[in-house]
């Protein structure tokens, strides 16, 4: 039996546009499904300047655009609607949409991954009014006012950089002593005169009545408490890999899937690509090469399919 494609793709960040262009340029029949806007996480990046080939930071926004550009250009479908099952039956998978059922040879997931949430008394209650976890998204409407950041990771450090350029009051919490960023993110924070970063603090709580106007502060060391105003609160504690469409799927103990070099699942002909795999470096460029890499080794077994049905 024929598939409706050659390959679908699910999830169009970095690493799905990607395989997506690759797929299209080796005339792979691909249909990328995306639930919203094409992008992913590059969406949410101001000034990306760490993507080879571009000596001039280029906004996150525009990149994807880019990356979608490309893959349309070499005949890539899209499909804006959501996944809601990938079922395998001999060499066929069939993938569920809200739009219809698809079938193909191969399926890349690349799903990407959502922020993690505090859990603390007025996060959800003042989210979107104070509370974010955009900083390019939502930082200039808080410009020069009181900004706190939450987190010491990479995302973190790059955002309070960024939110330092539009107010000199930016306080960054961290609950450990020392950042988990690169060093060189993590230097750019504590160097930065408009951030004042405050190791072995947990944010308890976040207060205010229309919108933020306060939280309360831990000193895990001390074990002092204390109130501080402030007008707008980002949170970049990590993220949550979203990998609803695979339950079953092996993955590590933070709940990434996990593939072989080739990015092959346990289950045949299933791959994964980008933020939502194990993998040691969560950045654009390596799910990008992901994305190549899936869509190479997808593009091979689809091969031999076609060959054995058809030729
Ligand atoms: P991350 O590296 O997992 O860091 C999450 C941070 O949040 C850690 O500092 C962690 O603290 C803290 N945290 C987690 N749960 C917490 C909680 N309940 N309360 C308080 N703090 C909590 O996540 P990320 O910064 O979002 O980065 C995700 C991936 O994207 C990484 O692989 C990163 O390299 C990549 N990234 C790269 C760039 C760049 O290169 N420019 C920019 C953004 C993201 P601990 O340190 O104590 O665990």
């Amino acid at each position: 039996m024929q598939a409706d494609k050659d390959l679908i793709i699910i999830g169009g960040g970095a690493a799905g546009l990607s395989a997506a262009q690759y797929a299209a340029r080796a005339n792979l029949r691909v249909m990328v499904i995306e639930e919203m806007a094409a992008g992913g996480q590059c969406l949410i990046i101001g000034d990306l300047e760490n993507y080879p080939g571009f000596p001039e930071p280029i906004n996150g926004g525009e990149f994807a655009q880019l990356l979608e550009e490309q893959a349309k250009n070499f005949g890539a479908e899209f499909l804006i609607t959501t996944a809601s099952s990938i079922k395998k039956n001999d060499d066929l998978f069939t993938v569920e949409t809200s739009k219809g059922s698809y079938t193909s040879y191969a399926v890349i997931i690349s799903t990407g991954a959502k922020h993690r949430h505090l859990d603390i008394p007025g996060e959800k209650e003042f989210s979107g009014r104070g509370v974010s976890y955009c900083a390019t998204c939502d930082g200039p409407f808080f410009k020069n006012k009181k900004m706190l950041v939450v987190g010491g990771g990479d995302a973190a450090c790059d955002e309070a950089s960024f939110l330092a350029n539009l107010t000199d009051q930016v306080i960054m919490v961290h609950r450990r002593d020392r950042f988990r960023a690169q060093k060189s993110l993590a230097d750019r924070v504590q160097h930065n005169p408009h951030i004042d970063v405050r190791f072995n603090t947990e944010l308890q709580e976040i207060k205010g009545d229309m919108k933020v106007n306060g939280v309360r502060l831990l000193n895990n060391k001390t074990g002092e408490t204390y109130e501080e105003e402030m007008d707008a609160v980002f949170i970049f504690v990590g993220s949550i890999p979203q990998t609803s469409l695979v339950p079953d799927l092996p993955k590590d103990p933070a709940g990434y899937i996990i593939t072989d070099q080739n990015m092959e699942t346990e289950v045949e002909g299933l791959y994964a690509a980008g933020d939502v795999r194990s993998t040691p470096f969560r950045q654009l460029v390596v799910a990008a090469g992901e994305g190549a890499v899936a869509t190479h080794c997808a593009s091979q077994r689809i091969d031999a399919i076609k060959g054995h049905a058809y030729v």
